[in-house]
């Protein structure tokens, strides 16, 4: 775990989503969860020496990010779109997932439960706590239904997957359009350090090669589309694993994922007319 800021935390050593949180004078608040009970019940150890968390934002709609909600107190907050995604996940699938991902989780998961979002919102809230002011705001991208968690004070932005630090994107639900349009709007905000949802903390430097990764998936399907390639010849023929390693953990689905994201931009680009 690392202190990036004065009272903010984050750690990017769990299987699956980066995981942070800020302690201000009104309790914890936390910034997505562990997907794995074992690593949850490790963090919630570690959060408790800093108090009693207050709220839990989902930054997004999938289950590396919200998965260890059942672990945690507070009120969880979520885009609208991601409180739809929470109540209806299977959770006989994320049991069963553990049983290759994770067997010692196994014993953990007894009346295990996704909890939903209570508080939702669609483009933008603020939550104020003492002297901290917690800003979400939607930037859809990797999904719809990004949020972007900034602390102005601090200049710190948790920017959900919209930014995968040195390692592969995913892109099977993504607006590869509008995650550059918001990418663009992460480079303005007046920040010194980023929490990517995957791979190392990093800063504003990133985001042009962060941008430059997805125009190439455009660039790669586009050209795919363009010679007339059906969508299964784009998928066997298209791989951008030589650029970057898969996350921790996910390394076999390296050419699942290539061809998902395939998949995502030839229906997202067969079917726009225009931006
Ligand atoms: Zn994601």
């Amino acid at each position: 775990m690392q202190e990036i800021a004065n009272n903010i935390f984050a750690e990017t050593g769990f299987r699956g989503c980066n995981v942070g949180f800020i302690v201000t004078e009104e309790g914890v608040v936390m910034i997505d969860t562990p997907q794995l009970p074992v690593d949850a019940i490790k963090w919630r150890d570690e959060i408790a020496k800093h108090g009693e968390v207050r709220y839990l934002i989902n930054t997004e709609p999938h289950g590396d990010h919200f998965s260890g909600n059942h672990f945690f107190e507070g009120a969880i907050v979520a885009h609208e779109g991601t409180r739809t995604a929470i109540i209806s996940a299977s959770v006989d699938n994320f049991i069963q997932g553990l049983q290759q991902k994770s067997t010692e989780s196994l014993s953990l998961v007894d009346g295990f439960e996704f909890r939903p979002p209570t508080v939702t919102f669609n483009d933008r809230l603020t939550l104020s706590l003492g002297d901290h002011i917690i800003n979400l705001i939607n930037m859809p991208g990797h999904t719809a239904y990004q949020v972007a968690v900034v602390i102005p004070d601090n200049k710190v932005v948790f920017t959900s997957d919209n930014i995968f630090y040195k390692v592969q994107a995913w892109l099977h639900g993504a607006l590869p359009f509008k995650w550059l349009d918001s990418l663009k709007q992460l480079m303005e905000l007046d920040a010194d350090v980023l929490v990517p949802g995957h791979g190392a903390i990093c800063d504003r430097s990133y985001i042009p090669e962060m941008s430059s990764f997805i125009q190439k998936w455009i660039d790669v399907v586009t050209t795919a589309i363009q010679q007339g390639l059906s969508m299964e010849e784009a998928q066997d023929t298209i791989s951008l694993l030589k650029y970057y390693p898969m996350d921790k953990g996910s390394e076999p689905m390296g050419e699942q994922v290539q061809r998902m994201n395939v998949a995502r931009l030839y229906h997202v680009l067969q079917t726009s007319t225009s931006r």
